[in-house]
């Protein structure tokens, strides 16, 4: 089966969210979202950066590093780019893991199911 494309900044909807009213993605230690703008600018990097990863096939072996360095675009120069960038790399990695595997039982994976099998017997804390 062929590649077929995939859209990041759909699955990645925290993105669309940031982009949209400018806030950054991150949580506050209350767990409530963070209401700290980002610079129009940075988000629109972003944006770009997600634009191209999906103009890319996707791989999950390169996926969440690439994720991690598009994630500070969308989180809070003061509070969350340094800290949470890991996180929230890893929640939309897993996002796309698990919209892959939705993909994947319905017939029109991106990638090959046996790379998601894989993917299912990885310890989710890791
Ligand atoms: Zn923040």
């Amino acid at each position: 089966m062929s590649n077929t494309p995939w859209d990041p900044q759909n699955i990645c909807e925290m993105a669309i969210a940031s982009q949209e009213n400018r806030t950054c993605c991150g949580r506050t230690a209350k767990g409530t979202s963070c209401q700290n703008r980002i610079k129009l600018s940075v988000i629109q990097k972003g944006h770009q950066k997600l634009v191209s990863l999906g103009g890319r096939p996707l791989d999950l072996a390169t996926l969440e590093l690439s994720l991690r360095d598009i994630v500070k675009s969308f989180l809070c120069v003061r509070w969350h780019q340094s800290q949470q960038y890991n996180e929230v790399a890893h929640r939309w990695y897993q996002t796309v893991v698990h919209h892959e595997t939705q993909l994947s039982r319905a017939g029109h994976p991106s990638i090959p199911p046996s790379i998601l099998v894989q993917l299912s017997e990885v310890d989710p804390t890791d």
